[in-house]
Order: structure tokens, then C-alpha cells, then sequence
């Protein structure tokens, strides 16, 4: 696979370990990677600091259609988004952001402003996009798509070792119930809900280390690709 306008897809819920497959699969081939959900955490942080109601769906489709992206590659393939040219960072990785990311991302009208621009983005192709709807919604002619998965159990504790890691707090009930709540908002909404693609790989990573996984996913990524 050489072809610098490959477009491969990863798809799954919070924490399944999309980011750091996606980042070797990059790598590997040489591609950049953009997790979309970093979007969604941009608008859903916008829309905490501008105070409106998450659930307003025309004030949350303003501050969407007012955010100029920029995207800027990194050195580990990354793209890095800037929002009205500001990288928010840190800022974005609370579980109050993935939140407000999680309902402002429900919001039809929201949501289709963000997408046409992730749409316009794969059909530049040369990436690994990471999401939840990428190989559904985004990017279906994708030529490689994976779709993870892992029990929330499983999740909040990466989740908990993560952060303890990184000399964070970590209550293990509080993630496992924000995991859970936040897998339930992003499968039964309406638009793009989270779900497997039908002509997607599904991995199930929940007994399995990180480098199993991507040791997994380049192997598959081999054999499958055309
Ligand atoms: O992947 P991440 O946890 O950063 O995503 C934050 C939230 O953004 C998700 O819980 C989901 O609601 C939303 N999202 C989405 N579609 C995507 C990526 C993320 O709706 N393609």
C-alpha cells in the first residue's frame, strides 16, 4: 500500500485505543492522522465557553459554522487542529468536554458543518482518519476500514492507568459510568450513530495490549488491503 491518497478508516467507541493504532498505521504507510473526535471536543469546548445551552441546536450551528479549522502536520504524522488558529490542547481531554462534545455532536445541523469539512478532507485522502463514523458516513469508499471494540470495563481501566500515568486522579466508577453514558449517546442518536461499517474489520481489543493490537492491525492491514 504506497499510494499517498490512501484513506483508511478506524471506527469504535471512547477508548478503545483508536489513536494509537491509527497513529502506527500512519506511520507505517506513510500517511497523515486526524482523530475527528477532535473536532467535536473544539466545538463542544467553544460551546461550554460561550455559555449557550449544549442542546440549542441553532446557537451550537452558529459558533460550528463560525470556527475556522487549520490542520497542521506533525512529525508523528498527526494533524494537529487549531481552531481560529489557537491548538486548544489540553483543554480538550476533560471528561466535562468529551461530554459537551458527545451531546453538541448529536445536533444535526452542528453535526453536518463539521462533517462536510471531515468530507473534504478524506476525499483529499493520504490519511487515517479516526472516529466514529468515518468508514459509515465520511469516508464509505475507504480502502481499508477497522472497526474497534472493547468492553467498558476493559476501557475505564486504560482509562484509570492513563491518567494515573500522568500523576492524574482517577476514580474508576466515575469513568466506567461516563464511558457507558457516553457509548449510549453515541449509538442511539439519529445522525451517524456509532456502528460498524458493513465491510469493516472488527477487532475486539479488550484482552489484548496495545501492541498486540497494532501488531494485529498492520498484519491485517497487509492482507487486506487492495
Ligand atoms: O473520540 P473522542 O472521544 O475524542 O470523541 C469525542 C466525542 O465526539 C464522541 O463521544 C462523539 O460524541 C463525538 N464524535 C462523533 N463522531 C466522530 C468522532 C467523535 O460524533 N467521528
Amino acid at each position: 500500500m504506497q499510494n499517498r491518497k490512501l484513506l483508511i478508516a478506524i471506527d469504535g467507541p471512547a477508548g478503545v485505543g483508536k489513536t494509537s493504532v491509527g497513529k502506527a498505521l500512519a506511520s507505517k504507510y506513510n500517511l497523515g492522522f486526524l482523530s475527528t473526535g477532535i473536532m467535536y471536543r473544539c466545538l463542544g469546548w467553544k460551546a461550554l465557553k460561550s455559555g449557550v445551552n449544549l442542546q440549542d441546536e441553532e446557537a451550537v450551528f452558529q459558533i460550528a459554522k463560525n470556527i475556522v479549522w487549520g490542520f497542521e502536520k506533525e512529525a508523528d504524522s498527526n494533524l494537529k487542529v487549531l481552531v481560529d488558529g489557537q491548538f486548544l490542547g489540553d483543554a480538550l481531554l476533560s471528561e466535562e468536554v468529551a461530554r459537551a462534545a458527545s451531546i453538541t455532536s448529536a445536533l444535526p445541523k452542528a453535526r453536518a458543518v463539521i462533517t462536510d469539512k471531515q468530507k473534504a478532507l478524506a476525499k483529499e485522502g493520504g490519511l487515517v482518519m479516526e472516529g466514529r463514523d468515518i468508514g459509515t458516513v465520511i469516508a464509505p469508499n475507504a480502502d481499508l476500514k477497522f472497526y474497534m471494540v472493547a468492553s467498558a470495563e476493559a476501557r475505564a481501566n486504560r482509562r484509570v492507568l492513563q491518567l494515573k500515568e500522568k500523576g492524574q486522579e482517577a476514580n474508576y466508577d466515575e469513568i466506567l459510568k461516563s464511558i457507558i453514558s457516553r457509548d449510549e449517546r453515541d449509538s442511539s442518536r439519529k445522525t451517524a450513530p456509532l456502528k460498524p461499517a458493513s465491510d469493516a474489520i472488527l477487532i475486539d481489543t479488550s484482552t489484548l495490549s496495545l501492541e498486540e493490537v497494532i501488531n494485529k492491525v498492520l498484519e491485517l492491514s497487509r492482507t487486506n488491503a487492495s
